[in-house]
């Protein structure tokens, strides 16, 4: 009864908003105890191998999100399967804290969640922010629901969505969560069952239907089994932030995409990356990456775990990325004001061979090979 009602909180965007008083449902704090969640752990030294092995998930069909507004992004390679499309569509854009009203009604106010559809694969999702319960409504609920999360870090703007991602409430329905390995010692799953648990939660994470399989990681390369679509490449790297935090890149049908969410740029101003968020950015066809503070907002908050819009320009152009999407926005920027930065970071981003644009909920890139 408990998941039920959980499983309606989930799914009822009339009358629960974006912001994180979606919390206040009414469930009572009693758990049921038919529990059927199963997680496998691979330990950390495993993973941090330069290479995992192949990881199988079996394809239930195609599984795509409703584009609202798609951008089609072309390039030169060739391949086999030319013409196959990676759809990426943004359905958290916003850092930090989810926030809502009608002044950020164009770029939206859930936090990060990303999601990479590919043709007859099941769906990956770059972090588990509040985003991903809508992205969750866009699913079919004819099939259980299959897929894998790349989860950059375990702050609370990075993880708030996945109790209210309906498709894992339930039965069958199972995910894989890659997650960076915690210099505490505990393991991701360790800490997802100490937060979604009373009295944080209203209930443990046990009691939801579907299977969570946590991993993990350090830095490593390894594929997913994306079925007929064929093997989706996905390398994660350690990158600067506030705790050991993940970046990733995914690269299929001869198309790439990197997500740097949360990236610490040198706390004096100055643009320098390390080599693995380097690697991760290198000559990729798209690059979604932090960009939450003007330059004032950084002098006073230059160990927060950020970087400006500028960092994220020069970030893309010295790795040579093709586009740019502006994301983690700061819960402070309006529109109006992000479509000045934008703009503004647009023009710098054309002067050195960049394009640069703000992403919004609802946008999807089209990559095709
Ligand atoms: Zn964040
Ligand atoms: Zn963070």
């Amino acid at each position: 009864m408990i998941v039920d009602r959980l499983r309606e909180c989930a799914n009822d965007v009339d009358t629960i908003g974006s912001n994180s008083s979606e919390y206040g449902h009414p469930l009572d704090r009693t758990v049921g105890a038919a529990a059927r969640v199963h997680r496998s752990v691979i330990d950390r030294q495993r993973i941090s191998l330069s290479c995992l092995p192949r990881i199988r998930e079996s394809a239930v069909g195609s599984r795509r999100p409703r584009a609202s507004n798609v951008q089609r992004i072309g390039n030169s390679r060739t391949r086999d399967t030319a013409g196959a499309v990676m759809n990426v569509t943004f359905h958290g854009v916003r850092g930090s804290t989810p926030c809502h009203g009608s002044e950020i009604l164009e770029y939206g106010g859930n936090t990060s969640c990303v999601s990479i559809d590919v043709p007859d694969a099941d769906p990956i999702i770059f972090d588990l922010g509040t985003g991903l319960r809508y992205f969750g409504r866009t699913l079919s609920a004819d099939d259980p629901f299959r897929g894998s999360c790349l989860l950059t870090h375990l702050h609370w703007d990075h993880i708030q969505g996945l109790p209210f991602f309906a498709p894992l409430l339930a039965d069958g329905a199972h995910v894989t969560v890659y997650a960076p390995a915690q210099d505490s010692g505990c393991s991701v799953e360790q800490v997802f069952a100490e937060t979604i648990k009373p009295p944080l939660f209203p209930v443990d994470l046990a009691v939801l239907p579907g299977t969570i399989e946590f991993h993990d990681l350090r830095n490593a390369d390894f594929l997913i089994d994306g079925g007929p679509a064929g093997d989706i490449s996905v390398m994660s790297r350690s990158i600067p932030h506030v705790g050991h935090t993940l970046g990733y890149r995914v690269e299929w049908n001869g198309v790439s995409v990197a997500y740097l969410s949360d990236h610490q740029m040198p706390s004096d101003g100055s643009f320098g990356a390390t080599d693995g968020a380097l690697e991760l950015c290198s000559d990729v066809d798209l690059l979604i990456h932090d960009s939450q503070y003007t330059d004032g907002e950084f002098a006073v908050k230059s160990d927060w775990g950020h970087c400006t819009m500028d960092f994220a320009v020069w970030m893309a152009a010295e790795a040579g990325a093709r586009q740019l999407a502006l994301f983690h926005h700061d819960p402070s920027h309006h529109d109006d004001q992000l479509d000045e930065l934008v703009a503004a970071a647009a023009t710098s981003g054309a002067a050195i061979g960049v394009s640069v644009f703000g992403a919004r909920e609802g946008l999807t890139i089209a990559l095709s090979g």
